[in-house]
């Protein structure tokens, strides 16, 4: 049959989450055969994660594990700072290979997705009959209008990027899908807190035995862009004080 996708998704809380969540799972839906490991960035998992799930009408597991202060990006800090959902991933990881030791999991592909990341249907499509480890372009991303892999003759030989194209796998964590066997068969290639910026993606890869001439390039031979990795605006709740001062309290 057809393969199953299982996508790893950390999700934070902010105001911004529920519609983000809501426009994720609505491009979900028109997905078959997913299912969908949500992981919270946060100590217990929350009523409106809790919620959301059980009606969003998609398979789902939910999961929780907070990222440690140390380590947490705060709101003043630039994005690139601190290394985000790594965490949450690797539990979304251990959750697959735990699963697999006691129930009968469908083969199939498992991919990334950020929760404000947009998603083509063709991706989907793309990465499901994934051998070891898929790759594709990823738009709005890197300073660039996208990052590629770059193929020669079907095979990626480098990496089309401003920022350290030196590094093993120079791309986004939304740029590749990997064979669930492939997982299962290195039970401790996982991401980690301890690389420099911009080396999650080479060092799960890299810790899978992973080498470029494995990697299947998708969407037309990586001519096509099928994901950007667009960024949801900060909300700025200027008003909502001046509100309460101007009408008083009873406006909620
Ligand atoms: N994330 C998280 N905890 C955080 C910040 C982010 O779990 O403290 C999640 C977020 O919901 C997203 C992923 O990690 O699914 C990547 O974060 P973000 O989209 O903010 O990264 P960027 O767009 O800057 O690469
Ligand atoms: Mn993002």
């Amino acid at each position: 049959g057809l393969p199953m996708i299982y996508l790893i998704t950390p999700t934070y809380a902010r105001l911004e989450q529920k519609a983000d969540l809501v426009r994720l799972s609505h491009t979900l839906l028109h997905v078959p055969n997913i299912h969908w490991i949500v992981i919270e960035d946060s100590s217990t998992k929350t009523a409106l994660v809790t919620n959301f799930l059980r009606t969003c009408g998609l398979n789902y597991t939910h999961l929780n594990v907070q990222t440690p202060p140390e380590v947490k990006m705060k709101a003043t800090d630039p994005n690139w700072l601190k290394p985000r959902g790594v965490l949450q991933r690797n539990l979304g990881l251990s959750w697959l290979r735990k699963s697999s030791k006691t129930t009968q999991l469908e083969p199939g592909v498992v991919y990334f997705a950020d929760d404000d990341n947009t998603y083509s249907l063709q991706l989907f499509k793309e990465m499901r009959w994934t051998k070891k480890v898929s790759v594709w372009p990823v738009g709005l991303v890197g300073g660039l209008r996208y990052e590629s892999p770059v193929v020669v003759k079907g095979t990626v030989t480098r990496w089309l990027t401003y920022w350290k194209p030196q590094r093993p796998f120079a791309m986004d964590m939304a740029g590749f899908a990997i064979n669930l066997r492939l997982l299962l068969q290195h039970p401790n290639a996982q991401f980690t807190n301890a690389v420099q910026r911009g080396y999650q993606e080479s060092t799960l890869l890299t810790a899978l035995g992973v080498m470029l001439s494995d990697l299947e390039p998708r969407a037309d031979g990586c001519t096509k862009i099928l994901v950007w990795h667009t960024r949801t605006e900060k909300t700025k709740l200027k008003n909502e004080e001046k509100l309460r001062q101007k009408y008083g309290k009873g406006t909620d």
